[in-house]
């Protein structure tokens, strides 16, 4: 896309600098690529090369008009965006951006505020502070909670498990903030092995490495089996943080909340919960069945860029036990001056200086309201199923995961007489690579029980009916070029 400037090269001046002129090429830049994502190919189409070639115009001693800048970066990656904002894209848990979270991510960047401490915005701190109880009133979480705003679930499961390595070696007599943790008592914790792959990253984050990381098994249904966390929970009296999934990563498994989180606090561990995704079935009247006794635990992390919609960089974490919270957060330094009155979210948040987030989020749960997110939560489960279920009913594919959520598996069958697993296997990446070449839709695949599978993830609120039939007409399509 060709945008005309107002000006060419020239080194920019105070009062330049506050011309708006970039921000009129970057609207027009993201007007015509929203009015455009329905037509243009889902997976990005330009090669590394030509990205490197375009994007990398040497570091120049001559500044550029700022208007420029912003339509040679347009101009520069075009084709090398996927469509992942838009309605055809089923790949990995990515989420899209409502249009008013995504105007108040824009306002947050032109704000600018340092969302930091209530005095360095006092609207985003207010806004955050008021976002953070509606959360815990949508997911119907303990009040009494604590919460922060994190850049995504990694670390919001760090802010959690920080939460939790506190209190578990306070339990014990040892203040992990003053001692450190050499010569700490040893922490263990204990995940399935469905887990996400940023549970263990935040738990090295915090000191425990892999050796510390008991892994309980799971049953067919992707859940834990109760039998093996009981086993494994009572193989040793370490301090102990259980780490539980509401909606894992491949087929949207919730684990048995109700009966395994009592057997887990008996035993004095911390309980905290992965629900990435998934935490949001609680809006759901249809799916919080899912999600029976999770309010039990101590810990919940969640995403507002994934099935809330907002823009990336929102993760959410919840925390029961605000003192173990504040005390594995908070920072004092002479220049903070002690409001007690205000919430100041560096005494929540890993980070010092940070994005205004609450914004995004606050414009998205005003846009869809309670109502609002309980369709889009059962929309997409909705079209999940459909997608699965048309998939699996073409000839040439094969059902692995009917959801129970918004997450499936589909494998394609190598049409070769005496093809092996492995060629199945091989045959469900091709396949999945000619979708994905087509333009039309976008997946990606899994490991799941040894075996490869494509996952089909909707969590977009564009995905519309149209989209569902418009993929499963694509599909059967490169199918039905196979089998003549
Ligand atoms: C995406 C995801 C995460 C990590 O979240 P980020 O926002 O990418 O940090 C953790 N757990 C599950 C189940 C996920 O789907």
């Amino acid at each position: 896309m060709i945008i005309k400037t107002t000006t060419m090269t020239k080194k920019p001046t105070a009062k330049e600098t506050n011309s708006p002129a970039a921000l009129k090429v970057a609207f027009e830049g993201a007007n015509a690529w929203i009015e455009g994502l329905d037509r243009q190919p889902v997976n990005a189409v330009a090669t590394y090369e030509t990205l490197m070639n375009r994007l990398d115009v040497g570091l120049q001693d001559q500044g550029l008009a700022a208007d420029r800048v912003i339509a040679d970066l347009i101009a520069a990656t075009e084709g090398g965006h996927l469509a992942s904002a838009g309605g055809r894209f089923f790949a990995w848990v990515i989420g899209g951006g409502l249009e008013s979270a995504l105007a108040a991510d824009w306002l947050a960047s032109t704000w600018d505020q340092n969302a930091a401490l209530y005095s360095c915005g006092p609207a985003a701190a207010v806004t955050e502070e008021i976002v953070g109880e509606w959360l815990k009133e949508l997911l119907d979480l303990p009040r009494e909670s604590s919460f922060a705003f994190t850049t995504g679930c990694q670390l919001a499961h760090f802010t959690s498990l920080a939460a939790a390595r506190y209190a578990i070696l306070k339990d014990r007599g040892w203040d992990v903030n003053a001692e450190g943790l050499f010569n700490a008592p040893e922490i263990r914790l204990m995940t399935s092995d469905q887990k996400h792959g940023s549970v263990d990253r935040a738990a090295r984050f915090l000191g425990i490495g892999t050796k510390q990381i008991a892994q309980v098994a799971t049953q067919a249904d992707g859940t834990i089996d109760p039998a093996d966390f009981e086993r494994v929970l009572n193989s040793n009296k370490l301090p102990t943080i259980v780490v539980l999934n509401a909606g894992d990563l491949n087929i949207g498994a919730f684990d048995d909340f109700e009966k395994l989180i009592p057997i887990a606090k008996a035993s004095g561990a911390w309980v905290h919960i992965d629900g990435a995704f998934g935490l949001f079935a609680r809006a759901s009247r249809a799916k919080q069945g899912l999600t029976k006794g999770i309010e039990l635990a101590d810990s919940w992390a969640t995403d507002g860029h994934k099935w809330l919609n907002v823009p990336f960089d929102c993760g959410i974490a919840i925390v029961r036990d605000t003192v173990a919270h504040s005390s594995a957060m908070t920072l004092s330094a002479s220049y903070i001056s002690a409001a007690t009155e205000v919430r100041n979210q560096i005494d929540w948040n890993p980070e010092w200086s940070r994005r205004a987030r609450g914004f995004s989020v606050y414009a998205a749960l005003r846009e869809l309201g309670r109502d609002g997110v309980e369709s889009l939560i059962d929309r997409c489960c909705d079209y999940c199923h459909q997608l699965v279920m048309g998939i699996a009913a073409l000839p040439g594919a094969k059902l692995i995961f009917e959801p129970t959520l918004n997450q499936g598996l589909v494998s394609f069958v190598d049409p070769r007489i005496g093809a092996t697993d492995d060629d199945h296997d091989r045959w469900t990446e091709e396949m999945m690579q000619r979708i994905n070449a087509s333009g039309e839709a976008f997946f990606s695949g899994t490991t799941w029980r040894g075996r490869r599978a494509m996952r089909v993830s909707v969590v977009n609120w564009r995905t519309s009916q149209q989209d569902v039939a418009h993929t499963l007409a694509t599909i059967s399509a490169l199918l039905q070029k196979v089998i003549v």
